[in-house]
C-alpha cells in the first residue's frame, strides 16, 4: 500500500475540488486506509461511510485504497 501516493491523490483532489463547508472534516487517508482494512471501531467506521456519502473527495480517495489494496493479479501500469 502506498500510502504516500494516497496522501498526494487526496491533496490533489483537495485543490480542485470545493468541499462543502458543512459536512464535517475530512478524516485522514490512514483513517479510510484502516477503514478499507476493515481496522476502525463500529462508531468510526459508521461516520467515516456517512462522510463518504457526502464528500466526493474523500469517495475518491477510499476508492483508491480499495483499489490498491485489491490483490493483483494481472501486471501493474507503470507509475505515471
Ligand atoms: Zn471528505
Amino acid at each position: 500500500m502506498k500510502l504516500k501516493r494516497l496522501r498526494d491523490a487526496y491533496a490533489d483532489a483537495f485543490r480542485s475540488l470545493d468541499v462543502d463547508d458543512d459536512i464535517e472534516p475530512c478524516p485522514d487517508a490512514s483513517v479510510l486506509v484502516d477503514s478499507v482494512r476493515g481496522r476502525l471501531g463500529p462508531a468510526t467506521q459508521d461516520s467515516v461511510s456517512e462522510h463518504l456519502d457526502r464528500c466526493p473527495v474523500c469517495l475518491e480517495a477510499y476508492r483508491l485504497a480499495v483499489t490498491s489494496m485489491r490483490p493483483v493479479s494481472s501486471p501493474s501500469l507503470p507509475p505515471g
